[in-house]
């Protein structure tokens, strides 16, 4: 199967606590490829466009300060079945709920700081991968 590509972020929580390597090295071992990474500060702009989907849910304007509070990393991965093999690695949203051996039950503070993002669709991937990246930024 040809492989596919998927878009992460580690949050301020993971970036704070110097778990970039760590969080990176257990997408690695999932079968993950990084094939674009920058390490940035979101402002509140590109926050806000982010997660627009979730405007009108209790927790967003926490979570826009919550992911604006320091430097992220985005990345594109790749990798057969990217969106659910790095879905599978990441965990639950709640930390509590995910399973053993998954980065959200090894590193995530809370629900809000989860340590992670990662695209919940081929679809919504093309879209959040477009709304970082440059095509030329990203190195197969
Ligand atoms: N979130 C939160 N409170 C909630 C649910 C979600 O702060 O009750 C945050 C959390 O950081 C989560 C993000 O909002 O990762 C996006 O939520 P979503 O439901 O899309 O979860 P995900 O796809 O990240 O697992």
């Amino acid at each position: 199967m040809a492989a596919t590509r998927t878009f992460s972020i580690i949050k301020p929580d993971a970036t704070r606590r110097n778990l970039t390597g760590a969080v990176t090295k257990m997408l690695e071992d999932a079968g993950l490829r990084v094939v674009a990474s920058k390490r940035i500060k979101m402002s509140r702009e590109q926050a806000e466009g982010f997660y627009s989907v979730h405007k009108e849910r209790p927790f967003f304007n926490d979570l826009c300060t919550f992911m604006t509070s320091g430097p992220v990393v985005v990345q594109v991965l790749e990798g057969e079945n990217a969106v659910l093999r790095n879905r599978e690695v990441m965990g639950a949203t709640n930390p509590e709920q995910a399973d053993e051996g998954t980065i959200r039950k090894t590193y995530a503070e809370s629900i809000e700081a989860n340590s992670v993002h990662g695209s919940d669709s081929d679809e919504n991937a093309k879209i959040e991968i477009d709304y970082f990246f440059e095509p030329e930024e990203i190195v197969g």
